[in-house]
Formats: C-alpha cells, structure tokens, sequence
C-alpha cells in the first residue's frame, strides 16, 4: 500500500503486549505512520500472560525490534528492563521498549501523552483537585504527570486501597498532596479520571456516578473506543467538559514512534488512522 516495503527478512518487529490486547489500536496508528515513511517494520498486537511478557519482551528486543506494553503488563515490563527512562524509573511501569547499544531499554511515554491530552482538553491545571480512579500502570502515568502539572491535590481510589498505597512514592518529593480515598467514599473534584478498563466493554458498570458530580467539574476517561465511551457521552449529556482516551492513546504513540525510528511520525496520518474503522 502506498509504495510500502513487503515485509522481508529485514522488517523490524514491533508488537504490543497485553492481555486483552484484541481492542488495541495500536497496531493501527503505528501501521500506518511507518507505512508513509517506508520504514521497514510490521506492527503486530500479541496477548500473553504476565508469566510470559518479561521473556517476550525481551525476546522481541533483542531481535531488534520493539512495541508497547499494555494491560495489565506495564509494572512486571518495568522490572524486565535493563536501561529505564526516568519516567519508569518514576513511576515503576513500562509501556515502551526497544534495544539499544545492547540493552533492553524502556520508557513510560503514557506520562506525555497524558499531559498534553489534559493540557490540550482542559488547558492549565495548576492547583486543580483530582480524584483518580485505578492504581495499575496508567493510574501510576497519570500521577506523574500531574504532579509535574502542579496540580494542589490527587486523591486516589482503587478497589483495593492497599495498591493505591502503591502510588504514594510519585508524588514524594512535588508540590502535589496524595491522599487515598476508601472504596465507596465520595469527595469533590475539579477533574476526575477514569484510571480503571471499566467501560472497554459493553456492559460494563461506570467508573463512577455522574448524578453528583458538581458542575464544572471535568472529565478524563483513558479508556478509548471508537465513539467516545459511554461514561463520555453521559458527562457531555450532563453538561459536563469531558474527553475519553483517544487523545492520550495518540499522544503516546508519537513519542513511542520516536523511541523506536529517531523520527516524528506524521501526527494527521495517525490521527486519521485511528479516527478510520471500529
Ligand atoms: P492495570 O495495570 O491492569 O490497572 C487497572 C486498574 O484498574 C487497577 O487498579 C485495577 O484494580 C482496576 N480495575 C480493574 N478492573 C476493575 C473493575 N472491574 N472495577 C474497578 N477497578 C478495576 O491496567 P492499566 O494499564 O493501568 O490500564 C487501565 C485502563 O487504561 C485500560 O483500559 C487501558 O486501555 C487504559 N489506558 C489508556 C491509555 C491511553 O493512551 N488512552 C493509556 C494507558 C492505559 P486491581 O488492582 O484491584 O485489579
């Protein structure tokens, strides 16, 4: 397509790592922005247990290729690294890979791309109150980035508090205070985030109730889908500012692109891509 290079005994592996892995769009976005460029490399979505992904990852990389690590493998890829970026490093979760001057080498590019989706949605959030939903790989992201946004206050809720306890270590040492809030408690927010997969599938219950949640307050929702999630839909029905993942999802991909080619792919052929098919 387009001129593109037929995979040969020279294409570079790149794959994501997940279980589900099925809903990626990944392999999509990164398709075609290697496509346009003739680089030479495949994309391909693998699911594999977190028993087998430190193996694969490293596999993949030494053969000189790389990817993504998707749920719920970014913390046990983190510990499969021997170079981590300071975000890994920060955060203990990896969604990036790739082999360098002979090491497996990684990064968290879900930190970036979560700031400068919530920057380009909701603009400057210093001092704002956020309430975080989740405490796994994405949660971990999203609390680095915000302490870097010099946002006041994240109260974080998992279901299991003690996970959420986790998380702490991010924020030591930022001007951002971290409290945990108990399962089934409430608390006021001027941005809450769906950090959780509740809402990858149909039947899913929401991240949460949107019945008091005050006005004015904004929503972020990491989950993507091809229409906005029905959590989304439900807040802008409410009148409320709220963006899904998509955004993110793109945002990520770019600096996880750059990771792998030393170059910028082309940001209006990914976003057309995963805007294309369901
Ligand atoms: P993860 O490491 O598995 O963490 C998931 C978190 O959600 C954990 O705290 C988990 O709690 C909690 N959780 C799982 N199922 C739940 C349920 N039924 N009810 C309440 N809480 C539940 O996964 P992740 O890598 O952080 O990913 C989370 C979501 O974010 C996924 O949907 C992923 O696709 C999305 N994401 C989007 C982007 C983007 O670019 N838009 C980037 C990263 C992630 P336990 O610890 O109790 O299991």
């Amino acid at each position: 397509v387009n001129g593109s290079p037929l995979v040969s005994a020279s294409t570079r592996l790149l794959a994501i790592l997940g279980d589900p892995v099925a809903h990626s769009r990944s392999p999509i976005l990164h398709n075609a922005a290697m496509r346009t460029l003739l680089l030479d490399g495949v994309y391909l979505a693998l699911q594999c247990t977190t028993e087998a992904c430190p193996s694969l990852l490293r596999g993949i990389a030494q053969a000189g290729g790389g990817g993504n690590i998707t749920i719920p493998h970014k913390e046990i890829a983190a510990r499969a690294l021997e170079r981590s970026s300071a975000s890994v490093q920060r955060t203990g979760a990896c969604n990036t890979y790739w082999f360098e001057a002979g090491q497996v080498c990684g990064d968290n590019t879900d930190v970036e791309g979560f700031s400068q989706a919530a920057q380009s949605a909701f603009g400057d959030l210093r001092g704002a109150e956020v309430l975080l939903l989740g405490a796994g790989g994405a949660a971990r992201a999203v609390l680095a980035a915000l302490c870097d946004m010099s946002v006041a206050l994240v109260r974080v809720q998992a279901r299991s508090p003690q996970r959420a306890a986790q998380l702490a270590g991010i924020a030591t040492g930022s001007a951002t205070r971290f409290e945990i809030l108990p399962p089934g408690a409430s608390a006021r927010a001027d941005l809450l985030i769906n950090g959780t997969p509740l809402g990858m599938h149909d039947h899913d219950a929401w991240p949460a109730q949107l019945a008091d949640v005050e006005p004015g307050t904004r929503i972020f929702d990491l989950v993507y889908r091809a229409q906005e999630t029905p959590w989304v839909r439900a807040a802008l029905a409410a009148g409320l500012q709220a963006v899904d993942g998509k955004e993110m999802l793109l945002q990520q991909a770019v600096a996880a692109f750059r990771r792998w080619w030393q170059r910028d792919p082309q940001l209006d052929v990914m976003r057309a891509a995963l805007n294309s098919t369901d």
